[in-house]
């Protein structure tokens, strides 16, 4: 068996679900692009602990883990079954790479994974596994995490990093969907891409420092932190560059995929 690829997704509002854009039919066509994996592990930006956690449920609930937006999304479902005993493998994993973790078995599934799961494979009859990101701990920690779960990829397991390419949210506030890019985030949207697409390492881990837009388009680095997971988990540094759009201004929805 191929091993399967990692990827980086940007999931944008949770808001996409339920419109049609360039990201959304991207998405939609990602999961025949990609193939069945056997189980799916999603290391989302809205999952933040300080030690890391797997959830470790037979069957996730969604979580709707968002407030003020219309109705219909709230009843949004994703239940996808969960996978018990790759979780504890899991823990094992990164255990034994020198990584704490822990299990989770009440928790179900945030929007940062089901919004681009259930565009890419709407059935939700794969297992998926979320693993959260260290509360403040660094962009090599996430390579780390990323990197313990390197093996699983050839055991027919996709690895998802689920946040966001830009995520300036206080300049999101009233831009319609299809506003016109702000150049702080397509300024570093596609300085991100081209680093990406070079494996450049270096650049990509010190980031903060690296592009002068860094910081204003992550005020808090929740939404870039996933990206490292998924670089940390191929072999080769350098990624493919599968989508770039942006979405309410501020919200590149770029989409990677490493092996
Ligand atoms: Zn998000």
């Amino acid at each position: 068996m191929r091993p399967f690829p990692s990827l980086f997704l940007s999931h944008g509002a949770p808001t996409l679900i339920m419109q049609d854009c360039p990201a959304t039919r991207f998405l939609s066509g990602l999961g025949e692009a990609t193939g069945r994996p056997s189980a799916i592990v999603c290391v989302s930006a809205h999952w933040e602990a300080p030690v890391a956690q797997i959830n470790g449920a037979v069957r996730l609930n969604t979580i709707h883990d968002f407030y003020g937006f219309p109705a219909p999304l709230y009843e949004k479902r994703y239940d996808a079954p969960g996978d018990p005993g790759l979780a504890a493998r899991l823990a094992e994993v990164l255990i034994s790479a020198g990584i704490d973790a822990e299990i989770d078995s009440v928790r179900g599934i945030d929007h940062g994974a089901w919004v681009p799961l259930m565009l890419m494979y709407p059935a939700a009859d794969i297992p998926v596994l979320q693993l959260s990101i260290g509360a403040g701990r660094d962009t090599a920690y996430h390579r780390d995490l990323g990197a313990a779960l390197r093996t699983l990829r050839g055991e027919g397991v996709l690895i998802v990093g689920s946040g966001s390419a830009t995520h300036n949210l206080r300049a999101f506030r009233g831009q319609p969907l299809d506003a016109d890019p702000e150049p702080q985030a397509a300024g570093f949207q596609a300085w991100l891409a081209d680093a990406v697409a070079g494996g450049r390492t270096e650049d990509l881990l010190g980031y903060r420092e690296a592009h002068p837009a860094a910081a204003w388009n992550h005020p808090t680095e929740d939404h870039i932190m996933p990206l490292f997971a998924a670089m940390g988990a191929a072999d080769d540094p350098r990624g493919t560059v599968l989508h770039q759009s942006v979405t309410h201004a501020v919200l590149a929805m770029d989409a990677y995929r490493f092996s």
